[in-house]
């Protein structure tokens, strides 16, 4: 049984687990409106987005998808946005490829994300393959276009090395480019990656944590963190946070695994750290797709409710660009879709 680790709030049953100005942008109404609050505002930066969660109905979530390479990827993409902006995500932020490879791609599907759902984007950069002043390019085009969020990130290094080397004239750490993004002025809502588990290249969790708040002290709004499944190392790291004084809103990266072939890939791409009684009971269901769904998904569901006794600003989703777990476990917290906006009336 997981232990509360800040006193504010009720733990539920965890069974036997053990910002700032607004942008000067007209706000946007209609029935695919989303991120609205209470208020009817629409909410469109980061800062704006997690300002001030006490007074809303609604905890904003937000799903990550990733540039398809196919045009069936396409397709799924869009059946699984479809989906998933009845339940009216804050916003959707959309990766940025290995070194770069999807750097066109992932503004085209920022741009359509919100032509085509009027809903709030948020585009990952990362410092990966690119010199000072193509970043600044990139982060123009941006602006231009209309996005107001950026997912500020070093990458990881390329494939077989274990080092990242930035390029000649290139940044080597996120809290530059926050640095770089903060330099134009600019009020687009700036995202770090934060990681409660530590980073696998960091010397030491204390040093992780040095660095991470520079790229708070750098400008950061808001910090996601790297998926995990045990709330209790999410919820040391944020007291670890609030003692150096970091203050920015701290959400929480789901990813609900929905396979025990899974777990060794998640454990050797990220070093999240899996739960023995998570793993045995993906193994007990082992090769039945759908109870192994069933499985991921509960866990995840839990998950969240005790994150959200706990206080978090909001919740992040791995959505891999399926919508099936997101959507139940949304279902399960009382996050429904809005019946304009899913077509039930
Ligand atoms: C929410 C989220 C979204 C992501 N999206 C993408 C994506 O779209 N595309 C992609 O390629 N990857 C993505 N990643 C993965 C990310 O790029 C990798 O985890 C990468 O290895 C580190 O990126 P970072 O921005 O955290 O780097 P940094 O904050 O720069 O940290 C990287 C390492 O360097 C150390 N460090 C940081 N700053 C300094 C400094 N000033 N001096 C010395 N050491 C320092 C840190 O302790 C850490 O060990 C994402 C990760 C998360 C959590």
């Amino acid at each position: 049984m997981s232990q509360p680790l800040t006193s504010t709030h009720e733990t539920p049953n965890w069974g036997d687990r053990g910002w700032s100005d607004p942008v000067d942008r007209p706000a946007r109404s209609g029935a695919g409106a989303v991120g609205l609050w209470s208020t009817g505002e629409t909410m469109r930066t980061l800062p704006e987005i997690y300002c001030d969660t006490s007074s809303v109905s609604r905890l904003p979530v937000s799903v990550e998808i990733f540039p398809p390479k196919t045009s069936d990827g396409d397709q799924a993409l869009f059946d699984t946005l479809d989906l998933l902006v009845t339940y009216r995500p804050a916003f959707v932020s959309c990766t940025y490829g290995a070194g770069g490879s999807t750097r066109d791609r992932t503004l085209e599907l920022c741009q359509e994300i919100e032509s085509r759902y009027d809903t709030v984007a948020m585009a990952h950069l990362t410092c990966v393959g690119s010199t000072r002043d193509e970043l600044l390019e990139w982060i123009s085009r941006v602006r231009d276009i209309g996005i107001c969020n950026i997912m500020a990130l070093r990458g990881d290094p390329p494939r077989g090395t274990d080092s990242f080397a930035a390029v000649s004239g290139g940044l080597e750490h996120a809290n530059q480019l926050v640095d770089l993004i903060r330099s134009q002025g600019d009020r687009l809502g700036v995202g770090v990656a934060a990681y409660p588990e530590v980073h696998p290249e960091a010397v030491n969790a204390a040093v992780d944590l040095e660095n991470f708040k520079r790229k708070i002290d750098a400008g950061a709004d808001a910090a996601f963190t790297q998926l995990f499944y045990i709330n209790e190392n999410f919820l040391r790291f944020r007291d670890r946070c609030q003692a150096e004084g970091i203050s920015v809103p701290l959400i929480p990266g789901i990813m609900p695994i929905t396979g025990y072939s899974r777990i060794q890939r998640i454990a050797s791409l990220c070093g999240a750290q899996i739960p023995v009684e998570l793993a045995k009971r993906l193994e007990a269901v082992q090769d039945d797709r759908e109870a192994e769904l069933a499985v991921g998904v509960d866990y995840a569901i839990e998950q969240c409710r005790e994150l959200i006794s706990e206080g978090v600003p909001g919740i992040h989703f791995y959505a891999l660009n399926r919508s099936q777990a997101c959507a139940r476990i949304l279902d399960a917290l009382g996050h429904g879709a809005s019946p304009e906006l899913s077509g039930e009336h």
